[in-house]
């Protein structure tokens, strides 16, 4: 069978994460415990999902002309990613989320650098990409006049678009009539959609409720395609693996109810490792905890 080929337009950042016992106040250095070089970003992290689930991914971003690109790029590429569509950009850093773990919670500072430097004219050499892909799976870690040319784009083609609204921030609705499919969390779901509007765009959303599973319609209903039980280490990455795996279901035909089973399955086993991407499910993984 032909494998699935998705599109991904969106970020890519290094996280740098630091455990410390304390938190330093203004002006005093202190001894961490541990530090981590992570690679993440939202749409880095979707690519990684989709790939590990069997599909042919394009990633289109920027990095910088730095250290922390290069290793962005080869870890992508590790994982069989088509890097083609990742420019490199040379005066501005590649984006990165410094992180403070202390005590279990988190300080973080995420600066996009060069996720910001994506211009939409970038896409137009990557239009025979975009229109040979089943599915373009966006987020809004890029500027949204690039998200709102990729949809152009992929609607051109008659390409499936789904959208993860993350970071939450207003959508025109010229832009949200285009896409198939928005993905936000609740707490994404009531920045973008208020209350008196969302059954307007409730056919086009799938909410992601945690470990509660996911709230889509189906025949006019609201229905929740229930998550798995699984002991929970760290569910960093859980939204992320929820949406490459749905792209990758969708394209290979599924239905949305059955998809977003597939996509509960992929997230589910994700929370069972530590890591966004460390955590990521392959496709045998995934069908086993189905069956
Ligand atoms: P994150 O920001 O942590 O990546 P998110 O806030 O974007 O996640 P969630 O709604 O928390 O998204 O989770 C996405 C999906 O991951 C859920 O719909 C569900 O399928 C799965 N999931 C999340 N948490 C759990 C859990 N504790 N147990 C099982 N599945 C989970």
């Amino acid at each position: 069978m032909k494998k699935p080929v998705i599109t991904v337009i969106g970020s890519l950042n290094m996280d740098l994460v630091t455990v410390t016992k304390r938190v330093p106040e203004q002006g005093e250095t202190v001894l961490g415990e541990k530090f981590h070089l992570i690679p993440g970003g939202k749409g880095a992290n979707q690519a990684v999902a989709a790939a590990r689930l069997g599909a042919e991914v394009h990633m289109i971003g920027a990095v910088g002309s730095d250290t922390f690109g290069e290793l962005l790029k080869r870890q992508l590429d590790n994982e069989g990613i088509f890097i083609d569509g990742v420019k490199p950009v040379t005066d501005v850093e590649t984006g990165t989320a410094m992180i403070t773990v202390s005590d279990g919670d988190n300080r973080i500072i995420v600066v996009p650098g060069a996720n910001y430097a994506l211009q939409p004219e970038d896409l137009e050499q990557h239009e025979a990409v975009i229109a040979k892909s089943d599915i373009c799976l966006l987020q809004l870690e890029i500027p949204l006049a690039v998200v709102e040319r990729a949809v152009a784009l992929a609607k051109k083609h008659g390409v499936f678009v789904i959208l993860n609204p993350a970071p939450a921030q207003p959508l025109p609705p010229a832009l949200l009539e285009q896409i198939d499919l928005v993905t936000p969390n609740e707490h994404e779901c009531g920045i973008i959609f208020p209350e008196q509007d969302r059954e307007k765009w409730a056919a086009k959303l799938v909410v992601t409720e945690g470990a509660r599973g996911v709230s889509i319609i189906k025949n006019g209903k609201h229905i929740i395609v229930p998550g798995f039980r699984v002991p929970v280490v760290d569910t960093t990455g859980a939204g992320d693996t929820f949406n490459g795996a749905l792209a990758v279901a969708l394209s290979k035909g599924m239905e949305l109810e059955e998809a977003c089973r597939f996509g509960n399955a992929a997230a589910a086993l994700s929370v069972t490792k530590l890591g966004a991407q460390g955590g990521m499910p392959t496709e045998k993984e995934v069908i086993q905890l189905l069956e």
